[in-house]
This record gives C-alpha cells, sequence and structure tokens, in this order.
C-alpha cells in the first residue's frame, strides 16, 4: 500500500511528520507537501503559473518534496504522475487546529483530502484540536495513531466513492481519549472581524482579524463529540447538493 501524506501547514510541520512516522508502520509513505504555511486556503487549482518541486530532507530520515502549489496542487501533482508508483491512499494532517462545521471548505488540511476524493482515492484528513494559545511543542501522537486506526478501518472496510472522512481528534493522551463518535458537521461560531488600518503612505489596508471560532457543542456532531473528549469522524460526501430543497425549488417554477 502505498501512501500520499500531505498538509496544508507546509512541509516543514511537525505535525506532518508525526503522521508520517505513524503511516509509515502501514506501508510506504511519500510526503509531497506545500513548501509555505496554505492554511485556510480552500480548494485550490493552480492553472495560471508552473508548479515547482524540490527535494527535501526531513528530520528522522524522511524524504519529502516539498511544492510551490497548495495542499489540493501537491495531491493533483503525485496523482498526476509526479511518481511512477501509484498512490493508494491519501492521508491530509496533522492540522493543528480542529476543522469543524464550515471550516471544511476553508481548510486545505480537509480540501487536500477532497482532492484525493475526485481521483477515487481513499483519503482521510486529520486534525488535532490543540488549545488556541498552546506555548511549545505540540503532542502529535495521539493524533497519528487515531489517524492509523481510522485508516486500517478504511482498508479493511474499503471507502465508498465521492466520500471521505474528517477525523478531528481531542487533545488528550491515547489513553484519556473517551473513544469515538461518527458524527455530522456542527455549527461554527466565527467572530470574525475587519480591522481597517492606514499603511506609511495614508493607504488603507484590511486585515481579517478576530478571536479564535467557537461552536455549538450540540450531541451527534463534530463539535459536539470533540467538546466531549472523543474522536469525530463525519463521513464528507463531494455531492454537496441540496436534496431535501429540489422539492421547495420546483416551486418556485423557476423559467415559468
Ligand atoms: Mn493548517
Amino acid at each position: 500500500m502505498h501512501f500520499l501524506v500531505t498538509n496544508d501547514d507546509g512541509v516543514s510541520a511537525p505535525g506532518l511528520l508525526a503522521l508520517a512516522q505513524e503511516i509509515r508502520k502501514l506501508g510506504k509513505v511519500t510526503i509531497v507537501a506545500p513548501d509555505k504555511n496554505w492554511s485556510a486556503s480552500g480548494h485550490v487549482k493552480t492553472m495560471n503559473r508552473p508548479l515547482r518541486v524540490k527535494e527535501v530532507q526531513l528530520n528522522g530520515g524522511f524524504k519529502a518534496f516539498a511544492s510551490d502549489g497548495a495542499p489540493s496542487d501537491c495531491v493533483a501533482l503525485t496523482i498526476l504522475g509526479l511518481l511512477e508508483e501509484k498512490i493508494d491512499f491519501v492521508v491530509s494532517g496533522i492540522n493543528p487546529n480542529a476543522n469543524l462545521g464550515h471550516d471544511i471548505t476553508y481548510s486545505g488540511t480537509v480540501t487536500a483530502a477532497m482532492e484525493g476524493t475526485i481521483s477515487n482515492i481513499p483519503s482521510i484528513a486529520i486534525s488535532l484540536d490543540a488549545p488556541e494559545n498552546h506555548l511549545g511543542a505540540l503532542d502529535y501522537s495521539a493524533a497519528a495513531r487515531v489517524a492509523r486506526l481510522v485508516v486500517e478501518k478504511v482498508i479493511k472496510n474499503d471507502m465508498p466513492n465521492n466520500v471521505f472522512l474528517n477525523v478531528n481528534v481531542p487533545y488528550l493522551p491515547f489513553a484519556d481519549i473517551k473513544g469515538f463518535r461518527l458524527t455530522r458537521l456542527g455549527m461554527r461560531v466565527y467572530r470574525d472581524e475587519l480591522v481597517r488600518r492606514e499603511d506609511p503612505r495614508g493607504r488603507p489596508y484590511y486585515w481579517i482579524g478576530g478571536d479564535a471560532p467557537g461552536g455549538v457543542p450540540e450531541e451527534g456532531t463534530d463539535v459536539g463529540a470533540l467538546s466531549s473528549g472523543y474522536v469525530s469522524i463525519t463521513p464528507i460526501s463531494m455531492d454537496l447538493t441540496a436534496y431535501d430543497y429540489l422539492d421547495y425549488f420546483e416551486k418556485w417554477n423557476i423559467g415559468k
């Protein structure tokens, strides 16, 4: 089994290395990741400039490829033939912060898994719910172990077409994690605010700032599971059609 391990925090992020080291126990690992941080870059296909790839050396003797493309570009590049050997599985992470609810549309971690799914390759995204103002190095060992357990389940049971798994892990030692919950996407509460300032030449510029997002810890959701100390596993369909509302829009008689 040949795994592509990627992320959105960049090739030198510790979460990527922790993930690669754990997934290596299941087969061959190739790392292709962005050369810079692409967090919250969404699903990207770079079409108006060439993509460069260079080989880099990570800690622990890992060879990796760093690309100047987005996470989803890294996945596309690899699947389309950067390497001769075909990819059987895409594992994206470990992101240091949770990707819950609407986050999945912003997340480079998640959209890298989407890119694998589009090519019908089983894919998972894995994120750690580390405290926002954590000082010092994060412990990725529990999340890496969770990633391996989930990957093993996917291999044993097969991933349906057009679906991937979005996995979020509470920031706890593995032994303190309460268990695994299959969840639906919950409600994120964004606290974004627009900060307007002036540059030294008097021209305005804008930052989208504000506090880290919160969430509604409703039972059955990803936010709820994480907040009660469980690993959240949300199956995500690439079909975003609002099936519940097809009848509603039918009644509009659009065009009549
Ligand atoms: Mn990130």
